[in-house]
């Protein structure tokens, strides 16, 4: 017997209808590239995606076709996420921060038909445009009067020209769930990028997920200010999590230095926000030196990488801001896990607290995870045993675009390259990701823990962990170390700092100082440029 309620496929433009019918007067407010503050609402977006929509059918876009955004989040990135999948096309955010080569490898492979992108990519896709051999328009972000007089970019079309020609008449069209919907890229630090292909239904069910309170916990009450770029992973799902809860948008623009998000926070009364931690190290570091307060900043994800608990502390101690520590992959588009209570662990003290909510957090309905050893034997959940870390769920990738890495799956379930323990609570911990967990003498030694320590000292900014090669223990862990700014701390001491804090024998071997860490792309330690960087330093 089946069941017999209404079918309605699960399409990414539902989110932009809804959001325009039932909170059509929540704002959306976007600091531009061009320097001011632009606002309008769901309703307004609405209208200009359906525009945009029927522009991309008059450049030839059909169902399928891939459309490509450079661009920083700004209202006009968020009509492309509508317009594009709502048509039935597909975006695929790239990352700016990439190399001019790495953007027109990724284009190509995409097979980019048109590329949308914002006034301050101009100069790299002036660059590139002759090698991205398959993007037929090019398309500047701006109005007519921004336009450059001359360029050497076939044909650039204006964007607010072109949608004003067209009308807002526009019916979404119906179509398989499963279709795609969006492309995003993995960093690739190693080898070439490969890409993850989300599909419509995965994407809604994603953001109905990623909305839930025991997640990230939107609500129409908000003012949400994604500071996660919209090309790193669309923003971990915000740009469709927060329209389905008809919450007010606030977008950042190109200016993400801890100054700028402090004023926009303030000015534009912003609740809850999220991004990797160097944003919030930024963020934190500006409003300490100038002895700020947030005035209705309350809660806050942080994921990508490990949120140190040092800065957890911070954020919650000293500002009263909630934490919820998130890990996940662009392969998982991208949430898996979420930190937060159990009704039974209300009563620990606070100490005992913490050290749940420090942890990566527990699965969100949806996702299944697992931890196997090297021969894929599942491990217990004792919060102690470490292992591979596997997840299964219906916004998890299943193969690669264009197959590319053939196989992916094992049993039907996703291995994340993570290392990592879950304890009896279903909390997960990740311990390392596998390339960079440090074998000494043939046992792990996982490197946040000792970055997390690290930075728990008073003189550290920012610290990285990394295994360098040692003759009698293979590798032994180094730690690479950027001091706060008018701070110093020896080598010694930071060693000393770690005694009966840690195994002894995990202690690091050595500390070097350095100006900067290296970032990639998404705003993470490139560990492998520091193992680079330091191979040949001896230890003994
Ligand atoms: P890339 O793998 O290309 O860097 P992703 O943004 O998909 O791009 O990164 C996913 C990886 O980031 C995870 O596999 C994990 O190693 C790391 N990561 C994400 N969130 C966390 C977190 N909260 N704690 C520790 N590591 C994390």
């Amino acid at each position: 017997v089946m069941g017999q309620m209404m079918h309605q496929p699960l399409l990414i433009s539902t989110i932009i209808e809804f959001a325009a019918r039932h909170h059509g007067d929540s704002e959306i407010v976007s600091r531009r590239v061009e320097g001011d503050m632009h606002r309008y609402n769901y309703r307004d977006c609405h209208q200009r995606a359906r525009r945009l929509a029927n522009a991309l059918h008059g450049l030839g876009v059909g169902m399928g076709d891939r459309v490509a955004t450079l661009a920083w989040n700004g209202y006009r990135h968020l009509e492309a996420y509508y317009a594009v999948s709502g048509s039935g096309a597909v975006l695929h955010t790239i990352n700016p921060r990439l190399f001019p080569d790495q953007i027109a490898y990724i284009s190509n492979h995409a097979e980019d038909q048109v590329l949308l992108f914002d006034l301050t990519f101009l100069p790299v896709v002036e660059k590139i445009a002759a090698s991205c051999q398959f993007v037929r328009h090019f398309v500047l972000l701006c109005d007519r009067d921004r336009m450059p007089d001359t360029t050497g970019i076939p044909d650039l079309l204006c964007y607010e020209d072109l949608i004003a020609t067209h009308s807002d008449q526009y019916e979404w069209p119906l179509f398989d769930e499963n279709a795609a919907a969006t492309l995003c890229y993995t960093s690739g630090t190693t080898g070439n990028p490969k890409g993850a292909l989300y599909s419509h239904r995965s994407t809604v069910l994603h953001a109905y997920a990623a909305a839930l309170p025991s997640s990230l916990n939107v609500c129409a009450s908000d003012t949400v200010l994604p500071v996660v770029p919209m090309f790193h992973v669309n923003a971990w799902g915000l740009p469709y999590a927060v329209p389905l809860c008809g919450a007010r948008l606030v977008f950042p623009g190109a200016a993400l230095d801890g100054k700028s998000l402090y004023e926009l926070f303030e000015a534009e009364k912003v609740t809850f926000s999220a991004g990797v931690p160097t944003v919030w190290l930024g963020l934190l570091n500006h409003v300490l030196q100038n002895k700020l307060r947030f005035s209705t900043f309350r809660r806050t994800v942080i994921g990508g990488a490990a949120c140190p608990p040092a800065m957890m502390d911070t954020l919650i101690d000293q500002f009263g801001v909630e934490v919820i520590h998130a890990w996940g992959m662009t392969e998982m588009s991208p949430l898996g896990t979420t930190g937060g209570l159990q009704a039974k662990h209300l009563a620990l003290p606070r100490d005992a607290q913490r050290k749940i909510l420090q942890k990566q957090g527990h699965a969100i309905y949806g996702v299944d995870m697992k931890i196997v050893d090297d021969e894929g034997k599942e491990l217990p959940w004792d919060g102690a045993s470490y292992g591979h870390l596997l997840v299964k769920g219906p916004w998890i990738i299943a193969s690669y675009y264009k197959d590319e890495g053939g196989e992916v799956l094992r049993d039907g379930w996703f291995p994340t390259g993570d290392v990592a323990t879950i304890d009896a609570d279903g909390y997960m911990q990740i311990t390392d990701r596998s390339k960079d967990v440090i074998k000494s003498g043939g046992e792990w030694i996982g490197t946040i823990d000792l970055e997390n320590l690290a930075m728990a000292h008073p003189a550290v900014l920012q610290a990285a962990c990394i295994g360098l090669f040692h003759p009698k223990w293979d590798e032994r862990p180094v730690l690479v170390v950027v001091q706060r700014p008018g701070m110093t701390v020896s080598r010694a001491e930071l060693l000393q700092f770690f005694d009966g804090k840690i195994a002894k024998w995990w202690t690091p071997d050595d500390v070097l100082f350095v100006d900067a860490l290296p970032m990639g792309a998404t705003g993470k330690i490139q560990k492998n440029k520091l193992r680079e960087q330091f191979k040949g330093h001896s230890l003994v």
